[in-house]
């Protein structure tokens, strides 16, 4: 890519999940220009496509991965079709989500709440079963969740999202603890409040121009990605 980046991943391999549009584009599109192979992974094709063409039209390198987070059995099979192609998976970010139906606990639909958990919660725990193979293989094993300030469950609600974020970030933690003695290292993103289709879905009537675009907060996510890295088990804010 353009020798005005900083190739300060270069030759690393990158997952990035939810890389079809808002944080997770702009994060794929930084790390294929810092030098980064980066795995793009969604469900809108189109957009994988569209993202694809860019990265590659600047020289950069990317692998497509349609799928449904929501298919937890097919994120099985990711892991060994990863370990047969590269061998290995330097930098892995668990960033696709959904708001799913804001409104009362007591009013949530079942369906609903299993849908957010499912997707935020339940898909990252499969990810990372599967992907921890190749990760240990890494020298410098790199793990990046988005979480959310909702994760608190201060908002009423927000109850699915929050309950999902919470869990999500306790995951990270749990992962933490038994990856101390390896490569890896492992944190928490909340990005705060950031230009995309999902912060329009959640306050529909903000002015987007109030808002970090997703290219303005891609910085901590490169940090937390580099190889030299050293934080672990942090919950970091994103800074421009
Ligand atoms: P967007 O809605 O713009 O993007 C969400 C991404 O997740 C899309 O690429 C979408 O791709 C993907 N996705 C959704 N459902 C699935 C699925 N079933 N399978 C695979 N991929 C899926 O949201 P943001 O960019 O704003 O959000 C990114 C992350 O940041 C989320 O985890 C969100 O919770 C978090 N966050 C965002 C904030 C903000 O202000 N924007 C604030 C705090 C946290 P596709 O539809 O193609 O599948």
């Amino acid at each position: 890519m353009s020798e005005q980046y900083e190739q300060t991943l270069a030759g690393r391999v990158a997952l990035v999940t939810g890389a079809s549009r808002g944080i997770g584009a702009a994060v794929a599109q930084a790390y294929a220009r810092a030098g980064a192979h980066v795995v793009l992974m969604a469900r809108n094709i189109k957009a994988l496509e569209k993202l694809d063409d860019q990265i590659q039209g600047q020289g950069g390198k990317t692998t497509l991965v349609p799928l449904d987070l929501l298919d937890h059995d097919k994120i099985d099979t990711l892991g060994p079709a990863l370990a047969e192609k590269f061998g290995r998976l330097d930098i892995f970010v668990g960033n696709a989500g959904m708001l799913g139906t804001l409104g009362p606990l007591a009013h949530t639909k079942a369906n609903d709440w299993d849908r957010v958990i499912a997707l935020n919660l339940s898909a990252n725990f499969r990810l990372l079963r599967t992907l921890d193979p190749l990760l240990r293989a890494s020298d410098a094993g790199r793990v990046i969740f988005v979480s959310s300030g909702a994760a608190e469950g201060y908002r009423a609600y927000w109850g699915a999202y929050a309950a999902s974020k919470a869990g999500l970030e306790s995951l990270a933690r749990t992962y933490k603890a038994e990856t101390d003695k390896t490569n890896i290292r492992v944190n928490i993103l909340d990005p705060g409040r950031v230009r995309t289709a999902m912060r329009a879905e959640a306050f529909p009537g903000e002015d987007p121009e109030m808002l970090a675009t997703p290219d303005y907060i891609v910085n901590t996510f490169l940090d937390l990605a580099n190889p030299s890295c050293t934080r672990h088990g942090e919950r970091v804010k994103a800074q421009g």
